[in-house]
């Protein structure tokens, strides 16, 4: 039996409204930026620039587009070199002025987490968790969040965010859209593993507000109840991973969690508003080495030993 999946209210009253730019030549001469990424595709086709500044925002742009069946494209940093964020056409949904961090907790395992709004950068999250200081407004904070976060300034040797795509000024909504990898994925994975809980706005408007393991896929399927009225039949991805390297594209399993299916799949099935990554400790030290090998075969043979090698160590001294 398919797993029932229940839309929320959006997120976002009173929040100043979003800006609407709908002459093409000011686009193109104002915005230039927004209409190019790292992969230097194009030309760009556009009709309208948007610059949502809440989820309610992102909610009823995506509605109106979907009912006018206008295509709307999701622009983040614009680091993308596969030109995900050049618009093909229709809206371009810029997510830039949702840059705050909304929360941290403890989870029930005391890892921390820190929730996000999607345009927060990966270098501003290393910059804030660096100083201590994720901008919080300590009026606004529940007692559990107040107590997480002195509780993560207290530890002296201090948390970090693995997943590092190398270009920092990603933004992490992005991130998890893509399931970026990077530098640091040989020991940490992607950014699947650190992401535990993500609202996202469906293209019809609607809300879907979901935590890791509470909505895994029934039968290889979801039903998304809607608030209006109606539910939407969801059939899990039924394609077989490659077993090579496969961090981005659709992650397919027949009792896949609903947050992992959002995972990666670049805005294709949803627009990311908020984001909970969980946080590591920062390693006691790093080391760098270079090692010569006599072959491909023993180097290969390494890289494939070094990640057990290390976690089973580590795990005397690895808090994460
Ligand atoms: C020099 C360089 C090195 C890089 N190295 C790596 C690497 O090692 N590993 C790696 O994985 N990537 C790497 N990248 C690619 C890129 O940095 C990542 O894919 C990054 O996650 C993209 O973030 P962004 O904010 O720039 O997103 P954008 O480029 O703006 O968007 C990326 C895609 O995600 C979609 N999207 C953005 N935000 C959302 C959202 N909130 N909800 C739904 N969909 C959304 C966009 O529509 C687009 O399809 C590299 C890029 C460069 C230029």
């Amino acid at each position: 039996m398919s797993t029932v999946v229940r839309t929320v209210e959006p997120r976002g009253e009173g929040v100043p409204g979003c800006t609407i730019i709908e002459s093409v030549e000011r686009i193109t001469e104002s915005y230039a930026d927004y209409l190019t990424d790292e992969s230097g595709f194009g030309p760009p086709d556009v009709d309208c620039l948007v610059f949502a500044r809440s989820e309610r925002q992102v909610a009823d742009v995506l509605a109106d587009a979907n009912g006018r069946g206008v295509h709307v494209t999701v622009s983040a940093g614009r680091t993308g070199i596969v030109g995900g964020a050049v618009p093909a056409g229709g809206t371009l949904l810029s997510l830039a002025e949702m840059n705050k961090v909304l929360g941290i907790r403890r989870l029930a395992d005391g890892r921390f987490a820190v929730r996000v709004e999607p345009a927060v950068t990966v270098a501003g999250l290393e910059e804030m968790l660096a100083a201590g200081d994720l901008g919080l407004d300590p009026a606004t904070l529940l007692p559990e969040e107040a107590d997480a976060l002195a509780a993560l300034k207290a530890d002296e040797r201090g948390y970090f965010y693995p997943p590092d795509p190398t270009e920092m000024s990603a933004h992490l909504g992005a991130t998890v859209a893509t399931n970026a990898s990077g530098a640091r994925s040989y020991y940490y994975g992607a950014t699947r593993r650190h992401v535990h809980s993500i609202r996202v706005v469906l293209p019809c408007g609607e809300v879907i507000a979901a935590e890791r393991g509470i909505h895994t896929a029934g039968d290889g399927r979801f039903e998304i109840k809607l608030a209006a009225g109606g539910s939407l039949d969801v059939a899990v991805p039924g394609y077989t991973m490659p077993e090579t390297k496969n961090a981005a594209g659709y992650y397919v399993s027949p009792d896949v969690d609903i947050v992992d299916l959002f995972i990666g799949s670049e805005g294709t099935l949803g627009v990311l508003t908020e984001v909970e990554l969980i946080l590591s400790r920062c390693p006691a030290g790093v080391l760098s080495a270079l090692a010569f090998f006599p072959d491909d075969e023993s180097a290969i043979a390494f890289v494939r030993h070094a990640p057990a090698c290390s976690s089973s160590r580590s795990s005397r001294t690895r808090t994460v």
